[in-house]
Protein backbone atom coordinates (compact mmCIF):
# COMPACT_ATOMS: atom_id res chain seq x y z
CA UNK A 1 0.00 0.00 0.00
CA UNK A 2 1.09 3.12 -0.76
CA UNK A 3 2.09 5.78 2.43
CA UNK A 4 1.47 9.52 1.23
CA UNK A 5 2.42 12.78 3.04
CA UNK A 6 -0.18 15.11 4.47
CA UNK A 7 -0.24 18.42 6.50
CA UNK A 8 -3.43 19.51 8.65
CA UNK A 9 -4.11 22.54 9.87
CA UNK A 10 -5.83 22.63 13.37
CA UNK A 11 -7.26 25.16 15.48
CA UNK A 12 -9.42 25.89 18.46
CA UNK A 13 -10.93 28.89 20.29
CA UNK A 14 -13.84 27.44 22.13
CA UNK A 15 -13.43 25.14 26.07
CA UNK A 16 -9.87 23.69 26.78
CA UNK A 17 -8.52 25.13 23.78
CA UNK A 18 -5.03 23.28 24.13
CA UNK A 19 -7.07 20.08 25.72
CA UNK A 20 -9.14 19.95 22.21
CA UNK A 21 -5.66 20.22 20.32
CA UNK A 22 -4.12 17.59 22.37
CA UNK A 23 -7.46 15.41 21.83
CA UNK A 24 -7.62 15.72 18.14
CA UNK A 25 -4.00 14.74 17.94
CA UNK A 26 -4.63 11.86 20.48
CA UNK A 27 -7.02 10.12 18.16
CA UNK A 28 -5.07 10.95 14.72
CA UNK A 29 -2.34 8.96 17.00
CA UNK A 30 -4.61 6.17 18.02
CA UNK A 31 -6.06 5.67 14.05
CA UNK A 32 -3.66 2.38 12.90
CA UNK A 33 -3.46 4.24 9.23
CA UNK A 34 -1.94 7.20 10.21
CA UNK A 35 1.18 8.10 11.92
CA UNK A 36 1.57 11.40 13.08
CA UNK A 37 5.48 12.55 11.90
CA UNK A 38 5.29 15.82 13.14
CA UNK A 39 3.62 18.55 15.22
CA UNK A 40 4.01 22.24 14.90
CA UNK A 41 4.70 24.13 18.01
CA UNK A 42 1.03 26.12 19.47
CA UNK A 43 -0.05 29.29 18.60
CA UNK A 44 -1.98 32.19 19.30
CA UNK A 45 -4.03 33.89 17.30
CA UNK A 46 -5.92 36.52 16.28
CA UNK A 47 -9.26 34.73 14.45
CA UNK A 48 -9.94 35.96 10.89
CA UNK A 49 -13.20 36.47 9.40
CA UNK A 50 -16.00 37.38 12.05
CA UNK A 51 -13.56 39.68 14.82
CA UNK A 52 -16.01 39.09 18.02
CA UNK A 53 -14.97 35.93 19.09
CA UNK A 54 -11.87 34.37 21.52
CA UNK A 55 -8.36 34.05 20.79
CA UNK A 56 -7.50 30.50 19.01
CA UNK A 57 -4.69 27.74 19.03
CA UNK A 58 -3.62 26.83 16.41
CA UNK A 59 -0.87 24.36 15.41
CA UNK A 60 0.18 22.02 12.29
CA UNK A 61 0.65 18.20 11.91
CA UNK A 62 2.63 15.89 9.50
CA UNK A 63 1.45 12.90 8.83
CA UNK A 64 1.92 9.49 7.24
CA UNK A 65 -0.71 7.84 5.24
CA UNK A 66 -2.22 4.62 3.95
CA UNK A 67 -5.79 6.48 3.42
CA UNK A 68 -6.61 8.29 0.43
CA UNK A 69 -7.21 11.90 0.70
CA UNK A 70 -11.49 11.58 1.26
CA UNK A 71 -11.46 8.83 3.70
CA UNK A 72 -8.53 11.48 5.24
CA UNK A 73 -10.93 13.97 5.42
CA UNK A 74 -13.89 11.82 6.40
CA UNK A 75 -11.34 10.79 9.88
CA UNK A 76 -10.93 14.79 10.16
CA UNK A 77 -14.64 15.89 9.93
CA UNK A 78 -15.19 13.00 12.98
CA UNK A 79 -12.89 14.22 15.15
CA UNK A 80 -14.69 17.26 14.52
CA UNK A 81 -17.91 16.15 15.62
CA UNK A 82 -16.64 13.88 18.06
CA UNK A 83 -15.17 16.94 19.79
CA UNK A 84 -18.36 18.24 19.64
CA UNK A 85 -17.79 20.97 16.98
CA UNK A 86 -20.70 23.63 17.02
CA UNK A 87 -21.07 25.41 13.64
CA UNK A 88 -23.81 28.50 14.47
CA UNK A 89 -21.89 31.34 12.50
CA UNK A 90 -19.40 30.87 9.63
CA UNK A 91 -15.81 31.35 10.51
CA UNK A 92 -17.23 32.10 14.18
CA UNK A 93 -16.20 30.08 17.29
CA UNK A 94 -15.05 25.85 17.14
CA UNK A 95 -14.67 23.71 19.78
CA UNK A 96 -11.87 22.09 16.76
CA UNK A 97 -11.46 22.82 13.14
CA UNK A 98 -9.24 20.35 11.01
CA UNK A 99 -8.22 21.23 7.59
CA UNK A 100 -6.35 19.05 4.91
CA UNK A 101 -3.33 21.44 3.79
CA UNK A 102 -1.29 19.34 1.21
CA UNK A 103 -1.38 15.78 0.10
CA UNK A 104 1.61 14.81 -1.39
CA UNK A 105 1.56 16.73 -4.66
CA UNK A 106 -2.07 17.08 -5.07
CA UNK A 107 -3.82 19.46 -6.90
CA UNK A 108 -8.05 19.42 -6.22
CA UNK A 109 -10.38 21.84 -6.96
CA UNK A 110 -13.32 20.10 -5.26
CA UNK A 111 -14.95 21.70 -3.32
CA UNK A 112 -15.41 19.30 -1.11
CA UNK A 113 -11.62 19.10 -0.78
CA UNK A 114 -9.87 21.77 -2.47
CA UNK A 115 -6.21 20.83 -2.47
CA UNK A 116 -4.28 22.79 -1.40
CA UNK A 117 -6.24 24.10 0.93
CA UNK A 118 -7.49 27.39 -0.93
CA UNK A 119 -6.86 30.30 1.98
CA UNK A 120 -3.61 28.40 3.41
CA UNK A 121 -1.65 31.22 1.86
CA UNK A 122 -3.31 33.82 3.02
CA UNK A 123 -3.15 33.14 6.52
CA UNK A 124 -0.78 34.00 9.24
CA UNK A 125 -2.17 31.12 11.73
CA UNK A 126 -1.62 27.83 9.46
CA UNK A 127 1.46 28.96 7.96
CA UNK A 128 3.45 30.22 11.00
CA UNK A 129 2.98 26.36 12.40
CA UNK A 130 3.54 24.81 9.23
CA UNK A 131 6.82 26.50 8.17
CA UNK A 132 8.17 24.71 12.01
CA UNK A 133 7.56 21.23 10.06
CA UNK A 134 8.10 21.64 6.61
CA UNK A 135 10.85 23.99 4.69
CA UNK A 136 8.18 26.76 3.55
CA UNK A 137 9.44 29.65 1.59
CA UNK A 138 7.51 31.51 0.51
CA UNK A 139 5.87 35.05 1.90
CA UNK A 140 3.68 34.72 5.39
CA UNK A 141 0.91 37.65 5.86
CA UNK A 142 1.12 39.43 8.94
CA UNK A 143 -1.98 41.24 9.21
CA UNK A 144 -3.16 39.21 12.68
CA UNK A 145 -1.50 38.39 15.88
CA UNK A 146 0.42 35.17 15.80
CA UNK A 147 1.89 34.60 19.45
CA UNK A 148 4.19 31.36 20.00
CA UNK A 149 2.87 29.67 23.07
CA UNK A 150 3.45 26.06 23.27
CA UNK A 151 6.68 23.60 23.09
CA UNK A 152 5.61 20.86 20.39
CA UNK A 153 3.39 18.06 21.20
CA UNK A 154 5.86 15.07 20.00
P1 LIG B 1 -14.88 24.52 7.47
O1 LIG B 1 -16.22 24.84 8.05
O2 LIG B 1 -14.04 25.71 7.16
O3 LIG B 1 -14.12 23.47 8.25
O4 LIG B 1 -15.16 23.85 6.04
C1 LIG B 1 -15.66 22.55 5.96
C2 LIG B 1 -16.01 22.24 4.51
O5 LIG B 1 -14.90 22.50 3.66
C3 LIG B 1 -16.41 20.80 4.32
O6 LIG B 1 -17.62 20.78 3.60
C4 LIG B 1 -15.30 20.20 3.46
O7 LIG B 1 -15.80 19.24 2.54
C5 LIG B 1 -14.76 21.43 2.75
N1 LIG B 1 -13.35 21.34 2.36
C6 LIG B 1 -12.86 21.67 1.14
N2 LIG B 1 -11.55 21.53 1.08
C7 LIG B 1 -11.14 21.12 2.32
C8 LIG B 1 -9.87 20.81 2.90
N3 LIG B 1 -8.72 20.89 2.18
N4 LIG B 1 -9.83 20.40 4.19
C9 LIG B 1 -10.97 20.33 4.92
N5 LIG B 1 -12.21 20.62 4.45
C10 LIG B 1 -12.30 21.00 3.15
Amino acid sequence: MDIHTAYLSIGSNMGDREDNLRKAIKILQDNDDIEVTGCANIYETEPVGYDDQPYFLNTCLELKTTLDPYSLLKVCQKIESDLHRVRLIKNGPRTIDLDILLYDDLISDDPILTIPHPRMYERAFVLYPLKDIMDYKGKIPEDKSVKLIDKPYI
